[in-house]
């Protein structure tokens, strides 16, 4: 068997984890990939390579299926895309909506593989936005015998909710499909210096003015540098823009200085362009680099939120040497077993780091302590310092999810060092 040169890259995107695995495979066949996973003892897949820990790495075989040739079905009865498990939000994105499809939200970069995103509970932001996993409503996984499953939300009920945020721990996803809606235009709007005083007063209010709504936040001044608003049109038209936007202004590029236009969707405010140009911020035409980047990210029910972010502003002095920005976001419950909005409406509090690693580290337990009293949940694919247990123990679902590892994967095969301490019962 011809297996293609690995493509696959020996660390992850932003390079501050280098994959332990002894062998990087990029198999361009199903039936390659069927091997491989029956010949090795350890093996996990790699989808894009952004999550910010050692999710995806492995003691044995890396595989990237980046080697499969790219297809996209579209149902036109059930509303519904098929693809396969390698293939990104940019590789679907446009032919979706050339199609008259799109997705319901999007998290901030395309970049991510679809599954690779939903394994880790990726989301984006909207009061009535889930986490992209939420979209999914079949797989096609190959287990660690090789077989080929069919596992659908219509067929498998409720363990369905167990195997999408799964971390890459269930099996090798071949598959992907994912409900669609109507395409739509979006338009954003963009304001600057949000005073924290009216964030914190009027949150729930400000987080319900647009489609998906953000705020960015350094905590180092009584402003809040960025609000972002993405609004759906009706009719397709762009409408008017307030030149406030409770004490913020409206703001050009200028913000964006430090990023080079082209990576960015931020072009104008108020108009209208199809909803992959507008819901993520990063550009699909553009290719962005990792090395200086970093992300946490912690969730709380959206009972705890404003309180939760009074505790974090406490700590800007603390951060000030590492903090890039935070980005506060809502995401809708959900009843995925292992998504930090299972049973939960959420705020999302996230933070881009300097690349200081050693900083980051040591201010991270400062940040959870100050969350703890709000049960914060850690993103899965960003770094986090919470103990194990504490991680077990703010997910309802996990003993369900520890079950299903057990039925899929009884050897271990797909568990690395990262499920074995995060998730494990036996950790
Ligand atoms: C610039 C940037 C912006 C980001 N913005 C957001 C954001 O807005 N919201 C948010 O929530 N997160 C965000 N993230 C985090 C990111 O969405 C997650 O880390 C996501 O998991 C990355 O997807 P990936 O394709 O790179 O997956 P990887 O990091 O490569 O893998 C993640 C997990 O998925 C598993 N996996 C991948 N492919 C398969 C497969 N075919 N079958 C089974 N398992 C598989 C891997 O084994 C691993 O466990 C951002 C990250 C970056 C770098």
């Amino acid at each position: 068997m011809t297996i293609a040169q690995a493509k696959t890259g020996r660390q992850n995107w932003a390079t501050n984890v280098q994959f332990q695995a002894k062998k990087f495979e990029a198999p361009e066949t199903i039936e390659q990939l069927q091997e491989i996973i029956q010949a090795a003892s350890k093996i996990r897949v790699v989808g894009a390579g952004h999550s910010f820990n050692d999710i995806a790495d492995t003691s044995g075989t890396l595989i990237s299926l980046d080697g499969l040739a790219k297809f996209v079905e579209i149902d036109r009865d059930q509303h519904t895309a098929t693809f396969h498990g390698g293939m990104t939000y940019i590789d679907i994105a446009p032919v979706l909506h050339r199609a008259g499809y799109g997705l319901a939200n999007l998290s901030s970069t395309p970049h991510t593989t679809v599954i690779g995103a939903c394994m880790t509970g990726t989301h984006g932001s909207g009061d009535g936005n889930k986490a992209l996993a939420d979209q999914v409503s079949a797989l096609e996984m190959i287990n660690a015998d090789g077989e080929l499953l069919q596992l659908s939300r219509a067929t498998h009920g409720e363990k369905f909710k167990g195997m999408v945020v799964a971390l890459g721990g269930l099996g090798v996803v071949t598959k992907v499909t994912v409900d669609l809606v109507p395409t739509y235009l979006m338009q954003h709007e963009f304001y600057r210096q949000l005073p924290l005083a009216n964030m914190l007063a009027q949150f729930d209010e400000m987080m319900a003015s647009g489609y998906s709504v953000s705020i960015g936040s350094r905590w180092q001044s009584e402003m809040a540098e960025l609000v972002l608003i993405r609004r759906k049109l009706a009719d397709d038209q762009a409408v008017p823009v307030s030149p406030a936007f409770y004490g913020a202004t409206l703001i050009g590029g200028e913000l964006f200085a430090n990023y080079p236009m082209e990576r960015i969707t931020f072009q104008e405010n108020g108009t209208a362009a199809p909803w992959y140009e507008r819901l993520p911020f990063f550009n699909i035409r553009s290719t962005i680099a990792g090395e200086n980047e970093r992300q946490s990210e912690y969730f709380v029910a959206r009972k705890h939120g404003v309180d939760a972010l009074r505790a974090v502003n406490a700590l800007g002095d603390q951060m000030s040497s590492i903090i890039k920005i935070t980005e506060i976001r809502t995401i809708a419950a959900d009843e995925l077993w292992l998504s930090a909005a299972y049973q939960q409406d959420c705020v999302g509090i996230h933070f881009s780091w300097v690349a200081k690693d050693e900083e980051i580290y040591r201010f991270l337990p400062i940040l959870e302590d100050a969350l703890a009293p709000f049960n914060p949940r850690p993103h899965w694919g960003k770094m986090f310092a919470m103990a194990p247990a504490d991680v077990r123990g703010r997910f309802p679902k996990m003993a369900d999810f520890q079950a299903l590892l057990s039925e899929f994967d009884p050897q271990g095969k797909f568990m690395n060092d990262y499920l074995a301490k995060y998730v494990s019962p036996s950790a």
